[in-house]
């Protein structure tokens, strides 16, 4: 894996930076890339080893609390590519990573730092601004700074092509200067820390050293290049490799956050929530109603990237995009009504009222199987509830977090108030550690099970949305076999079989089982299964390669016991993690098939003699998640859903879910409700108000 090196894009003389690293330089272990304002590649931000911040038109004065209009000030500023260096800088210190200034990147740094500016130096002297060509003159190092130690000069000639310069009576926290111009205007020339203590490698010149005439020789461009990539090449960040399922190649090497960077993200975050907070509930909506907008302008790119990642056919990641926005409806709609204080009594002595504080900061830690889906479940009402969010995307959909914390940030979420914690189970189980005010768990009984444990000693709240093994009963008295067969084959494959509310186990009633069975193979038979970018595609691969064995496990220990296989059995041969959609009848419940969640498009049709074996076998789970039941009759059918131990039951649909409901799974299936109005309340808590006099 090639270390990265960030370069911040310019629309002036980028191609010097990009250049300035010859492939002697760069060898085969490092390569370069372009971190663009324009496209706004934040991901790739993620990927990098280290940065250079480049030169290029003056840094809009709003970021030094300037005037903006002062001699030869440009035409217009370009703010936007200022807080996208912004993101590079704080992310270079977060995670302590080389950084190399050059120009306006050392302003851009002396700012960001509380630093200020000469807004421009041609009145008083101008033997730095540029004009046909770089002017050039003598620069003096200060002895014992970090850019003596690399030059190994006092002194040395530079080029220079700048009207603004660094404000010497105001240089920015933790910087000092380490070398003027010769001249008498002793312009300052370099930056670094003063303390480099628990810091990354940063220099900063107010020269090119990347285009600096003689720059092979001189030890002002060419060894302070060869120590940064010295310093690059020392890196040893832990990365996690993004794989598409489909090829099995990796789509991006992303870093993964340390303690430190945990530690870190929680102290901005719980800065930032106070702030937050005392943002009316209305303008948190209104942002919210952004967000929206934001999904649909970039819907191509969003579904693309999903389907990248976890390999769902593309059509099923536009839909979860539309799912996404549905559901959020609910929230812009409702949660006004919902957080708003409560008058209990308004007459009398003593007056009472409720008002609903947000938590605080709230952990949300995700799956990956409908990241939007369930990632919004959390953090929306989350947010316009109050609290600063801890995102943590699975491993496996990480580039999705990225593009909601984006988009959150684009709408105008306050900054620090949506962090990611990216990484595996290690960094989920670091979040544990921190001091945050709840916990909102997606993802297996096993992990949910853990985090209950860990944390149970905070008393804060904890939620978790857990697996399913969910049943499905099909009915003597239903009428259009066929139209039910397809419903159910719906219920089990949709997303591959991935959802925590996909079906799990079919029962039918013996009067029409033979009949079930038949239309449920032929259509199973029929689907499209290949690459999930191919709009003809129905079954996509698994997202997790330990899947495919573990279902191949199931089929296997069902054939063992007296299971048939009807349709299927197999992993797909070639690239990708393929299996095919299996149905597995003369099955029971001494099989894990019809008792271990599956999690694929796999699927066991139990043959069942009456309504109340159906309710025996539909029971018999440790999961209680969801259940339905096909019949003509809603009487007969609610019998039956009464009876159900779950958080969720379906009349003659299944694998749903709605805004408007409470989402919520009993037994091993969870704890607590998302959506509806409940799922607005549990970001909050009640503050009881006694009002005399
Ligand atoms: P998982 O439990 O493996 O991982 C979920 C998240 O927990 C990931 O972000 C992971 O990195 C993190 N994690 C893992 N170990 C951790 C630890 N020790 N401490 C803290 N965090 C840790 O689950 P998954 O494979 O991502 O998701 C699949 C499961 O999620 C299935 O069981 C599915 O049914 C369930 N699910 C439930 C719902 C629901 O609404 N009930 C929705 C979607 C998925």
């Amino acid at each position: 894996m090639k270390k990265r090196i960030g370069i911040s894009y310019t629309k002036t003389n980028f191609q010097n930076y990009w250049n300035w690293f010859t492939s002697e330089d760069l060898k085969d272990d490092i390569e370069l890339v372009k971190l663009s304002f324009e496209e706004n590649n934040t991901e790739e931000i993620f990927t990098c080893d280290g940065f250079v911040l480049t030169g290029g038109i003056d840094i809009d004065p709003s970021f030094y609390n300037a005037n903006a209009s002062y001699a030869n000030a440009p035409d217009g500023f370009q703010k936007d590519r200022d807080l996208f260096e912004k993101k590079i800088f704080e992310y270079s210190q977060l995670h302590q990573l080389p950084l190399l200034g050059i120009c306006r990147g050392m302003q851009l740094v002396n700012v960001l730092q509380g630093g200020k500016l000469l807004q421009d130096l041609s009145a008083s002297n101008n033997i730095h601004k540029k004009e046909d060509k770089d002017k050039e003159h003598e620069v003096v190092a200060e002895t014992n700074s970090l850019l003596s130690e690399i030059t190994r000069s006092s002194s040395g000639k530079i080029n220079s092509a700048h009207h603004q310069a660094i404000d010497k009576n105001a240089v920015g926290k933790d910087l000092k200067i380490s070398a003027y111009s010769k001249s008498d205007d002793k312009t300052v020339e370099a930056l670094e820390f003063n303390d480099k203590a628990g810091k990354g490698f940063m220099l900063c010149v107010q020269w090119h050293p990347e285009r600096l005439n003689g720059k092979e020789e001189s030890p002002f461009s060419q060894n302070i290049k060869q120590r940064f990539l010295a310093e690059i090449r020392k890196i040893t960040m832990e990365k996690i490799a993004l794989i598409n399922p489909a090829t099995e190649e990796v789509i991006e090497y992303v870093n993964e956050d340390t303690q430190q960077t945990l530690e870190e993200k929680f102290k901005q975050l719980r800065k930032a929530q106070p702030a937050w907070a005392s943002v009316p509930v209305k303008e948190r909506v209104d942002c919210i109603r952004r967000f929206v907008s934001l999904i649909d302008k970039y819907k191509d790119e969003l579904a693309k990237t999903l389907t990248s990642e976890m390999g769902k056919p593309l059509q099923q990641s536009h839909n979860e995009l539309n799912g996404a926005k549905a559901k959020i409806q609910f929230f812009l709609d409702n949660s006004e009504k919902w957080l708003a204080e409560e008058w209990i009594n308004k007459d009398g002595a003593t007056k009472e009222k409720i008002v609903y504080e947000p938590l605080g900061v709230i952990a949300n830690i995700s799956a990956w199987n409908y990241p939007y889906l369930v990632a919004i479940n959390v953090v929306i009402p989350a947010l316009i509830g109050g609290n600063a969010v801890f995102y943590k995307p699975s491993e496996y959909t990480i580039l999705t977090g990225m593009h909601i914390q984006k988009m959150m940030y684009e709408a105008g979420v306050h900054e620090h108030c949506f962090e990611l914690a990216i990484g595996k189970g290690s960094v989920g189980a670091t979040l544990l550690q921190l001091p945050l005010n709840g916990y909102f768990f997606t993802g297996s009984y096993k992990t949910g099970k853990f985090i209950a444990e860990k944390i149970a000693h905070k008393l804060v709240p904890c939620q978790l949305e857990l697996g399913g093994k969910d049943p499905l009963y099909v009915m003597d008295d239903v009428e259009d076999i066929n139209a039910i067969a397809s419903n159910v084959l719906e219920g089990v494959i949709y997303n591959n079989g991935q959802s925590c509310c996909a079906v799990e186990r079919v029962y039918v009633h013996e009067k029409i089982y033979d009949a079930f069975v038949k239309s449920y193979t032929e259509q199973a038979k029929k689907l499209v299964a290949g690459d999930p970018m191919d709009a003809k595609t129905e079954i996509g691969p698994l997202s997790r390669k330990e899947q495919v064995d573990f279902l191949i496990g199931q089929i296997e220990d069902a054939k063992e016991k007296g299971a048939t296989v009807l349709c299927g059995g197999n992993k797909i041969n070639g690239k990708g993690y393929f299996i095919e959609p299996t149905v597995l009848v003369n099955v029971n419940h001494g099989m894990k098939v019809m008792k271990e969640e599956s999690f694929g498009p796999v699927i066991g049709i139990q043959k069942v003699k009456d309504d109340e074996e159906a309710v025996a076998l539909m029971q018999d789970t440790e999961y209680g998640l969801t259940a339905a039941v096909y019949s003509k009759s809603f009487e007969r059918a609610e019998k039956i859903m009464k009876q159900m131990n779950t958080g969720t039951v379906y009349w003659n649909c299944c694998d749903r879910v709605s805004g408007a409901l409470p989402w919520s799974g009993r037994k091993h299936s969870g704890l607590g409700s998302t959506l509806s109005y409940q799922g607005i309340r549990a970001f909050v808590q009640p503050k009881a108000y006694h009002i005399r006099g």
